[in-house]
């Protein structure tokens, strides 16, 4: 599992996240949200050791990750290869397949080979409904359509965790609903999942956990249950002016 001890980081003078400590359980979906600047995207890309705090711990399973030290190339290797990112704007290589985009991490990091590769980037496709594009290139393909082969592409290397930042906020709602179900679906095969989202149906649907977020530090850490069904304070002002 992954555990964040007393992560702390500064942007010059903006204070991105304060002595923040979380624990994202297995087998669970959780969901951070909250408002724009809060520091959501900072703490997902300390996870994946995209941003390197200035203390604090992160602990992944049997890795303990000093944030006060220098992060080595080995560390970060090891933390990436247990936990895959999905960005906003999908970020696939365009000179590359659609099969290629999903068979390069598993051919070059896990070292498999073409076949076995290429049949488990299938099954992905098949997975996320588009089993037929394995041939084209990204630019033949709708925003949505990216999206849910970036997914496969994190999914190609059998992460236990896969992150995802504001996977939707770029799409146009019907393609929203497209990349939304595919998420639905991994969370409940149990897939580990970390979303930042804006989406409250969707965190309504698949959250087991809640992390609500403002100015660096953690207002809201728990049941997602709990947290829709009795909003107070801070929580309640924010759902209310979003939804
Ligand atoms: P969120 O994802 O919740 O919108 P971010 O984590 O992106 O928030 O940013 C939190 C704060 O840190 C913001 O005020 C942002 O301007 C600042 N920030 C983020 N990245 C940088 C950076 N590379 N340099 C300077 N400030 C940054
Ligand atoms: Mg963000």
């Amino acid at each position: 599992m992954i555990r964040l001890e007393h992560v702390d980081k500064r942007f010059q003078q903006h204070h991105a996240l304060k002595d923040v400590s979380l624990d994202f359980p297995e087998n669970q979906t959780t969901v951070i949200i909250g408002p724009s600047g809060s520091g959501k995207s900072t703490l997902l890309r300390a996870i994946n050791l995209l941003e390197h705090p200035e203390t604090g711990h992160l602990k992944f399973d049997d890795l303990d990750v000093d944030f006060s030290k220098p992060l080595t190339n080995k560390v970060k290797f090891a933390v990436r290869r247990k936990s895959g990112m999905v960005f906003q704007n999908w970020n696939l290589f365009p000179h590359l397949t659609v099969l290629e985009n999903i068979t390069e991490g598993p051919r070059v990091v896990l070292h498999q080979s073409k076949a076995k590769s290429e049949q488990r980037a299938q099954e992905l496709l098949k997975l996320v409904g588009l089993p037929d594009t394995g041939k084209r290139y990204p630019n033949q393909l709708s925003g949505g359509q990216q999206q849910r082969i970036s997914i496969c592409r994190a999914l190609a290397m059998d992460p236990e965790y896969i992150l995802l930042d504001e996977p939707t906020s770029a799409l146009d709602p019907e393609l929203e609903t497209q990349v939304l179900r595919v998420l639905k679906d991994l969370a409940a095969q149990h897939q580990a999942m970390i979303v930042v989202t804006h989406n409250m149906d969707f965190a309504r649907l698949v959250a087991d956990r809640i992390v609500f977020f403002e100015d660096g530090e953690v207002l809201y850490d728990g049941a997602a249950k709990a947290f829709f069904a009795a909003p107070s304070g801070r929580i309640k002002q924010f759902l209310e002016a979003i939804t």
